[in-house]
């Protein structure tokens, strides 16, 4: 039996599509068929032309070349996106699901609680899969959101991307993650490594088993002065070296990756010197750090998308506390430059946004910027798929279409290869082998 669907022409059995359908926890019975158009091979960086692939529970089992039939007692959930590209689900490593910058900020630390926070975060997580992100790292939220966000999508509560979360951030006190930074001095009050602020190598070990103990799959520190916090440096480092070495130690030990959001070079040699997992933003890179990052075998996630989005809002009077203002406009416009450096020094290079600087769902926008600065699409595109699975230390399930990996495929129209633009309108998105997305009636 033949139907059609609303989503397209889906054959056989109902696709549950989860973002028109509310709650999905779809269960296969049947193999799933992607009949691609092209498929986009992101290790060789290039289209190898129209194939099938079958998925069953959640992985791919075979990729074959052209359309075979099934058997005749076999019965399959075939879906046509033969006008199609077919590539990887995309990954975004820096991204902050639980809120979203605007003018508003300040005072809706003053407002949200917990489950309004929560609920946002839903939100955007739904808005990051629609886009073709299926995999984020979450780098610094509030009240451990995210770590209730990641356990609802893995339960099939709600739509979202596998979520790899720090929860809190890690910063000094007056740092850029300290989050009382500005307050009124009755309300600062004193918050220690319980909320991500630490001095001294007994708190910062305390606030990486902290993380663990709530959850976290990482950790996130601010090794330098940010942009958005109201504070007056953007770029000063903000961790000693013996703080640095007690949490990179610790969360060894526990299992978990650190990754520095650094814009100073101080700050960042430090963090590279102590053996961070990852260097977000860079944006005062200098030719040593480079070297010595290649050396170490540091990531660089650059986050083009967020410098050029608060350069532009710097722009418009009073989007941005004054003091804010002034540090959006100096960093902001500087690191698609350093990123442009980075590339040509060799450094690795993931692929993230700092979508919650940037509107949620926006993340794509980011390869567009990469390629400006001179990284050809296909090695753009790998930075968001293989290199992302490899920062993350699961490049053997996720970041490619291959038989035996986790089934994150997604489809655009036209060739992303000759424009990568394309990337920024996604027809379809599968997830664990669920489809969330797909195409509707031309
Ligand atoms: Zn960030």
């Amino acid at each position: 039996m033949k139907k059609q669907n609303r989503f397209g022409r889906i054959h056989s059995v109902t696709v549950a599509c989860v973002l028109c359908m509310g709650l999905g926890s779809t269960s296969w019975a049947e193999s799933t068929w992607l009949r691609c158009g092209e498929v986009l091979d992101v290790a060789q960086g290039e289209l190898v032309g129209a194939h099938t692939i079958a998925i069953d529970d959640g992985r791919i089992t075979s990729v074959w070349s052209g359309y075979p039939a099934p058997e005749a007692d076999q019965s399959i959930n075939e879906v046509d996106l033969k006008d199609m590209t077919c590539l990887p689900g995309l990954m975004d490593m820096h991204t902050h699901l639980s809120s979203e910058y605007s003018p508003r900020s300040q005072v809706n630390r003053f407002t949200l609680n917990e489950a309004d926070v929560a609920l946002l975060g839903a939100k955007h997580a739904r808005v990051t899969l629609a886009a073709g992100f299926t995999t984020v790292r979450d780098l610094g939220d509030s009240f451990n959101a995210t770590v209730a966000l990641r356990n609802a999508i893995n339960q099939g509560q709600i739509p979202g991307p596998r979520i790899y979360t720090a929860a809190k951030s890690i910063a000094t006190t007056g740092g850029h993650a300290d989050p009382t930074n500005s307050w009124r001095a009755d309300l600062m009050g004193q918050p220690g490594p319980r909320e991500g602020v630490i001095n001294g190598v007994a708190q910062a070990r305390e606030a990486v088993r902290q993380r663990y103990k709530d959850g976290a799959d990482a950790i996130k520190i601010t090794a330098t002065g940010g942009v958005l916090s109201v504070a007056r440096s953007g770029q000063n480092p903000q961790f000693t070296d013996d703080e640095l070495d007690a949490i990179i130690a610790i969360a060894n030990d526990y299992g978990m990756h650190v990754a520095a959001h650094a814009h100073g070079g101080e700050g960042m040699r430090r963090a590279v010197e102590a053996g961070v997992h990852s260097i977000e933003h860079g944006t005062f890179m200098d030719d040593e750090i480079m070297a010595l990052m290649v050396d170490r075998g540091t990531w660089y996630v650059p986050t083009i998308l967020a410098g050029d989005f608060v350069a532009e809002k710097a722009q418009i009077d009073g989007y941005f506390p004054p003091m804010v203002a002034a540090k959006a406009a100096a960093i902001g416009p500087l690191i698609q430059e350093t990123f442009g450096r980075a590339y040509q020094a060799g450094v690795k290079i993931a692929f993230g946004t700092d979508c919650g600087v940037s509107p949620h769902g926006t993340n794509a926008e980011e390869f567009a910027l990469m390629v400006e600065a001179g990284m050809p699409p296909a090695e753009a595109i790998r930075s968001a798929t293989m290199s992302a699975a490899e920062l993350l230390g699961v490049e053997e399930e996720l970041g490619q279409i291959k038989p035996g990996f986790i089934a994150d495929v997604i489809a655009v129209e036209g060739n992303p290869l000759a424009d990568v633009t394309r990337l920024e309108s996604v027809s379809f998105v599968m997830r664990d082998g669920e489809v969330f997305h797909a195409p509707h009636n031309h």
